[in-house]
């Protein structure tokens, strides 16, 4: 087992967790407006591990809107159709050291990286569908969808911008394209429902629960690197450099984390910081790193 000793294991993470309550810094993302009536109090954890242990706390099977966590997965579905040579002709692979809605594109005119908005836009131009989970909880919030729809003039904006710079394939609308963001953005998971998707990616693209391959491992190697220099917003330089590990937060409070070749883990607490990463999840990620020496780099 890649944890022999899951038990004590467990009971850092307990304490951990535990610990993290203490945090009650942040605030709900109010921004869309069905998001700021989501309690700041929940708080969840799950890990899923490359060979299937698994262990879960608190709010761990609430569900919540995956926002920018689908990100990487929709990168994940075009590389899988379309390769990485033809997808990386629509976006590039730099951290844009600017918000994630930031109206700009990069010195191509293209978007700097899949894990930002018009980046993401983008793959829901290359894209129709999402599924990876294995059999664990996903959903679809209509009102957060709705929600999101009536008052996302920035997403607008930056999907005109990008009309402008021909960024899209041939015969793809705004409408179209954005209604398919908006989607992917309020599809619904829990904690679990993330632990497992980041230990697919863990182990390569095979779902240590189906034991399905659902990702080609070349498709995992490119997310895996873009989650690493671009999955925290404008703070994935200092995550990259702190923690070292592949990474994808949400506005909803979500997050996932991949420990390569062993686990996956999903969290979840609404209040965020001021650069959009949840408060909690970011003080969990740092006291997991001080009882186990996680960063690739700690221990050449
Ligand atoms: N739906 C959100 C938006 O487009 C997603 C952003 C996020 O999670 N950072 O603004």
């Amino acid at each position: 087992l890649v944890i022999p000793d899951f038990r004590s294991f467990c009971s850092h993470l307990d304490q951990i967790f535990e610990e993290c309550t203490d945090i009650t810094s942040g605030n709900v993302a109010s921004y869309i407006p069905e998001l700021s009536k989501v309690s700041p109090n929940f708080w969840g954890m799950s890990v899923c591990t490359v060979d299937g242990q698994r262990y879960s706390k608190g709010d761990s099977t609430e569900p919540f809107t995956l926002q920018s966590c689908s990100k990487p997965l929709t990168y994940g579905l075009a590389l899988q159709q379309l390769g990485s040579e033809k997808v990386h002709q629509f976006v590039g692979q730099e951290p844009s050291g600017e918000v994630f809605n930031a109206l700009i594109l990069d010195k191509h005119d293209m978007p700097h990286n899949p894990m930002i908005n018009p980046g993401a836009i983008i793959m829901c131009g290359l894209l129709k569908s999402l599924n990876l989970a294995a059999n664990e909880y996903v959903g679809f919030s209509n009102e957060v969808y709705e929600s999101e729809k009536a008052t996302g003039f920035r997403n607008c904006a930056i999907a005109y911008l990008m009309m402008e710079k021909k960024c899209f394939p041939p015969s793809i609308t705004v409408d179209d394209v954005l209604t398919l963001y908006y989607k992917s953005c309020s599809i619904l998971g829990n904690c679990e429902t993330l632990s497992v998707i980041a230990a697919t990616l863990a182990n390569g693209g095979v779902c240590p629960l189906t034991n399905k391959m659902v990702l080609r491992q070349d498709v995992v190697q490119n997310m895996l690197s873009l989650m690493q220099s671009c999955g925290m917003y404008d703070y994935s330089g200092h995550f990259a450099f702190q923690i070292g590990l592949p990474a994808k937060s949400g506005v909803s409070g979500g997050m996932m984390l991949v420990v390569p070749s062993v686990m996956g883990i999903g969290l979840w607490s609404p209040p965020l910081d001021r650069l959009g990463n949840s408060c909690r999840c970011l003080y969990f990620c740092e006291r997991l790193l001080d009882f186990y020496c996680m960063h690739p780099y700690a221990r050449l």
